[in-house]
């Protein structure tokens, strides 16, 4: 009983059994990712392995240790098959039967022809202490997964220590087998101190990353799903220019902005010419493509803090905060005439493109629906001058650039 309340074996026996069951958590919560399945099987491997010694301990029964060492083996092979697995490497499959079929034969052998003990171990640690070695440089190695990083590396420092000691412990197996050193008590022996009190507590630290590794994947991905369906909610998916709801919500933030701290805020509207006639002539494919040309244009065009959006059909608005009419005709003017001096292909076609566009600035005591208004009618104007053209909006008739 004294030696229960001092047993390093049974608190890593308590260890496995924490981390099997964390497995098995994990695995019936995202039962559809790659690892889990083998970290769940490969726990519950271990703890069975490690009863069946127990067994065999008490009862002597050789067949129960070389089964035990066997599946122990099969734990941390099956372990490791989980990396590889997350990784999104090809399986080693191999690992399984040729580390525990080893294990077997040379454990049977062991029995049959009363062999040294300590071979056994010199044996069983280097064949647990070598097969991780593959598994920790691609965990050091990867590169894709970012958001997995910290997580690997708790993987690869804990089976780093798990893969040391257990390399160590078998150099002492060899040591006492090729020196012929005389059978010692589990407890009075170093090499005994080794797989629980340090083997194993790593080995549970590679479990506990693996865990990470797996819920850092899913988080990340579920928060691009969710950044996807907030763009989808604010852009329009032909031009990728920010769709008419959004532009509102922005502009009654701008205007208010604006207002607050007296600064300048210009809105222009953007209105494809004889746009109809593209379509009869080219197909609505064409009319689609040259949407797409026109918004892609503006958008390089724009500056990083102007809002530019589809308002609806061909038309589109351009929100410039911060901006003097004087430099928002600028950059208007800049984008019609880029638009009328780079032709849109289609196919084997060449059709001119042309746009009218009506600019507005937002008054002292005015309002984003008068903005709107007064940039529409600027527009208005525009289309009834003659087209491809910028207007200001001003009281007095509106003026041409
Ligand atoms: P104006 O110079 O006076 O603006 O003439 P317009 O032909 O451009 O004006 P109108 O408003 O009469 O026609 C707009 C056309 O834009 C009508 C519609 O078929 C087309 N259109 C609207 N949305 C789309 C779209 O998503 N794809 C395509 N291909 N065409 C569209
Ligand atoms: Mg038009
Ligand atoms: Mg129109």
């Amino acid at each position: 009983m004294e030696q229960l309340y001092f047993s390093p074996m049974l608190l890593g026996i308590c260890l496995l059994g924490a981390i099997a069951l964390c497995a098995t958590a994990l695995y019936c919560t995202v039962p559809n990712e790659p690892g889990p399945g083998f970290w769940l099987a490969g726990s519950w491997s271990l703890i069975g392995g490690i009863a069946l010694f127990l067994v065999f301990v008490v009862t002597r029964n050789p067949v129960l240790n070389v089964l035990g060492n066997a599946l122990q083996l099969a734990g941390e092979a099956l372990f490791l098959l989980g990396v590889f697995r997350f990784l999104g490497q090809r399986l080693p499959w191999w690992i399984l039967p040729i580390s525990t079929g080893t294990m077997v034969a040379f454990n049977s052998w062991y029995w049959i022809a009363n062999g040294s003990s300590d071979l056994l171990i010199g044996v069983y640690s280097s064949i647990a202490g070598l097969l991780p070695i593959q598994a920790i440089v691609l965990l050091l190695r990867e590169s894709r997964d970012p958001a997995t990083r910290p997580a690997r590396l708790l993987v690869a420092v804990g089976l780093l220590i798990y893969s040391s000691v257990t390399l160590l412990r078998g150099y002492l197996g060899y040591q006492d087998w090729w020196h012929d050193e005389p059978y010692v008590q589990p407890y009075e022996s170093f090499s005994y101190l080794l797989p629980y009190n340090f083997a194993i507590p790593a080995l549970v630290l590679g479990f506990v990353g693996c865990c990470l590794m797996s819920t850092q994947r899913v988080l990340a991905r579920s928060q691009h799903l969710a950044e996807q369906l907030r763009e989808q909610t604010i852009r329009d998916p032909l031009t990728g220019a920010f769709n008419r709801r959004a532009f509102h919500r922005q502009l009654a933030d701008e205007v208010a902005r604006s207002q607050r701290y007296q600064r300048s805020l210009c809105l222009a509207m953007l209105d494809l010419d004889h746009f109809k006639q593209l379509n009869d002539q080219l197909g609505h494919q064409a009319g689609d493509n040259a949407l797409q040309h026109f918004a892609n244009l503006c958008q390089q065009q724009a500056r990083h803090s102007d809002l530019f959006a589809r308002f609806g059909g061909e038309e589109f608005v351009l929100l410039m905060p911060e901006t003097r009419p004087d430099q928002a005709i600028a950059i208007l003017e800049r984008m019609r005439q880029q638009l009328a001096s780079q032709p849109f292909r289609y196919q084997q076609h060449i059709y001119p493109l042309a746009v009218s566009i009506g600019v507005s600035q937002l008054a002292a005591e005015g309002s984003a629906d008068q903005l709107l208004r007064q940039a529409d009618l600027a527009l208005y104007e525009a289309k009834n001058q003659g087209r491809n053209q910028v207007r200001l909006w001003s009281a007095s008739p509106s003026v041409a650039y």
